[in-house]
């Protein structure tokens, strides 16, 4: 046997049902490399929590009635609300804020008594404030640092979940993706990670930064193991998430191991652009090399409105965050300014301390882009070629099945790069936008390494309810290459 923290999570739900280890040993064994909190990747931690997970899920296994990942541990971004850990979506505004209730996808993945897949709780990941940004630089408690070169930012928002996944911190994390925090730091930090088609997984007790973009999804080191996560979190959950898809729930894994023979790869034009790094796509172009030598078709295509999506993302995203971030007012959650006059001061200065700058940015220009005057020439216009940008790739999947590309036009940055340009950050999210914009699953397959060593990872993007294919198309790249076991240098 593998050490522990080198198994997937496959490996371990096999070994846990094979009883040749316990879910209280795998837990004990974590929570050990947890210790000092590398890459400051946690931001909550509370080994009894755990351990009484663990000892649940132990007498579940010995019952023979364990849930199908039952004892294996998993790690939640810290936009999913939790009972049993603080929840502070990386703002200070929610400092002390505890939720009386677990977001959906936390009680889906979580106890088995409570029809959960029975994985143990590790404790809730670092990321930027309310998953505003591509670096993790955004946290209000500090950066994460990339297990690959720690001079790098591990990508964002979801980089306390990437980055514990590749240091082998936890077998698997939650993510969310509204713009392309799951596969942007999975591509930073070699590892897998999808987001499902928009409404697949519920959003109830996701902090909400962009509701018509937020999306969950798991991450972890192979397409496997994001299979077997993938299946318990998504299904219908109409009463709590209006938005949730009515779609019944399904085994992803039965699909692996399919074959690749005939499947139509497109390769959008507009993403091979002279933005794109030579080293990211030399990374790619090997990827690609191997599909066809799986008996895939690479065929061109186009997604001619790829540049507008940074506009019509920056205008979409903050216009819902202003809203959905007015209820964070000093009354009803975290923290309360101490010094005010009265109630409109009390707002004022709580959310003058609580909220971090770019999160101020995004209010400030969400606010503007929907006031009166401006509505019609911003974001209604946004709102338009949202929905051209959608058609544009059903025009491409006429002619293709799965659409492939870079993640990120570059590898890992390093800190303080793009300190003071916001704008930069937002243009290095090109290549996931559309796919958000459009609601499309989409998905980050370790595809080599580029400069200094940094990882580099495939997009790839299906059609609407096609993670099934996604995740096979995954898969087999993984059987023919050995990206995802890399481990970063002198990592134990
Ligand atoms: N980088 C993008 C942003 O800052 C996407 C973030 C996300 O997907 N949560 O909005």
């Amino acid at each position: 046997m593998n050490s522990l923290h080198d198994m997937t999570v496959a490996e371990l739900a096999q070994a846990l049902k094979a009883k040749q280890v316990s879910a209280v040993e795998v837990a004990t064994g974590f929570l050990a490399r947890l210790g000092g909190n590398p890459h400051n990747a946690f931001l909550d931690i509370d080994s009894e929590v755990t351990l009484a997970q663990a000892q649940a899920s132990d007498a579940r296994l010995a019952a023979g009635t364990g849930g199908l990942l039952e004892g294996v541990p998993v790690a939640h971004k810290d936009v999913f609300v939790t009972r049993d850990f603080a929840t502070t979506a990386g703002s200070k505004i929610l400092t002390g804020y505890r939720s009386p209730f677990d977001a959906t996808l936390v009680q889906k993945l979580g106890a088995s008594a409570q029809g959960g897949a029975g994985m143990v709780t590790l404790g809730k990941l670092n990321c930027d404030e309310f998953a505003m940004g591509s670096a993790n630089e955004n946290s209000a408690f500090g950066k994460v640092t990339n297990p690959w070169d720690t001079a790098r930012v591990p990508g964002g928002s979801s980089g306390g979940s990437a980055a514990a996944v590749a240091a082998r911190l936890t077998p698997a994390a939650t993510g969310t993706d509204t713009g392309g925090s799951i596969r942007q730091p999975a591509s930073f930090c070699g590892i897998t990670g999808i987001k499902p088609t928009y409404g697949r997984a519920s959003r109830y007790g996701m902090i909400a930064y962009a509701s018509s973009l937020d999306q969950g999804g798991p991450m972890a080191r192979t397409a496997e193991d994001c299979a077997l996560l993938l299946s318990a979190m998504c299904g219908p959950d109409i009463d709590r998430d209006s938005t949730s898809l009515d779609m019944p729930a399904e085994d992803f894994t039965a699909s692996l191991n399919q074959s690749l023979e005939g499947l139509r790869i497109g390769i959008p034009k507009e993403f091979f652009g002279e933005g794109l790094h030579a080293d990211v796509r030399a990374a790619v172009d090997g990827a690609l090399r191997e599909y066809e030598k799986l008996g895939a078709r690479l065929v061109p295509i186009s997604l001619p409105r790829t540049e507008l999506s940074i506009p019509v993302y920056y205008i979409i995203a903050p216009a819902e965050a202003s809203s959905n971030l007015s209820r964070f007012d000093g009354v009803k959650f975290g923290h309360r300014a101490k010094d005010y006059t009265d109630l409109v001061d009390m707002y004022k200065k709580t959310r003058a301390e609580g909220f971090g700058n770019e999160v101020k940015r995004r209010i400030m220009t969400g606010a503007y882009v929907l006031s009166h005057g401006y509505y019609d020439a911003y974001y209604l216009q946004a709102q338009k070629i949202r929905r051209m940008i959608a058609d544009d790739f059903q025009n491409a999947f006429k002619e293709c099945d799965v659409i492939a590309g870079p993640v990120a036009p570059s590898v890992a940055w390093k800190f303080g790069e793009n300190a003071n340009d916001p704008v930069a950050d937002y243009l290095a999210d090109i290549f996931t936008l559309p796919a958000s914009l459009a609601g499309l699953p989409g998905m980050s397959v370790p595809a080599g390494f580029g400069a200094q060593g940094m990882p580099v990872g495939l997009q790839l993007i299906g059609n609407y309810f096609k993670e099934a294919q996604l995740l096979n198309a995954a898969h087999r790249l993984q059987q023919a290459t050995d990206f995802h076991l890399r481990k970063p240098e002198g990592l134990q």
